[in-house]
């Protein structure tokens, strides 16, 4: 099945206008859904997605970066820094993927 494509020229969340601005459309249950770029990273199910990306990956990345120092109890402060990036990394890149494979076409204003 083809997926439709938004065709509203208006935000979905806040109503701003679309035409010659940077946005984005999102697959939801029903129609899909455009949004301006603000709204579209704050959009509840992107954030969900990458979280559980996060989640995932950031737990075998430190597993694999930093497991031997974990199971050998020889926690250093450097974890306190490194243990958050291994998960924020994964984050940003599934939100960074989520965004660009939903960017709508540069429409001219008029
Ligand atoms: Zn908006």
């Amino acid at each position: 099945m083809r997926p439709t494509v938004a065709t509203r020229d208006r935000c979905a969340a806040c109503t701003t206008a679309l035409l010659g601005r940077v946005s984005f459309q999102f697959q939801t249950n029903g129609d899909p859904v455009a949004k301006c770029w603000r709204c579209a990273l704050r959009h509840p199910p992107m954030l969900r997605r990458s979280a559980g990306v996060a989640v995932v990956v950031g737990t075998v990345l430190t597993a694999i970066n930093q497991g031997d120092v974990l199971l050998a109890g020889q926690w250093t402060g450097a974890l306190s820094w490194k243990i958050p990036l291994t998960y924020v990394v994964p984050f940003l890149v599934a939100t960074w993927g989520a965004l660009l494979n939903g960017r709508m076409p540069d429409r001219p204003e008029g």
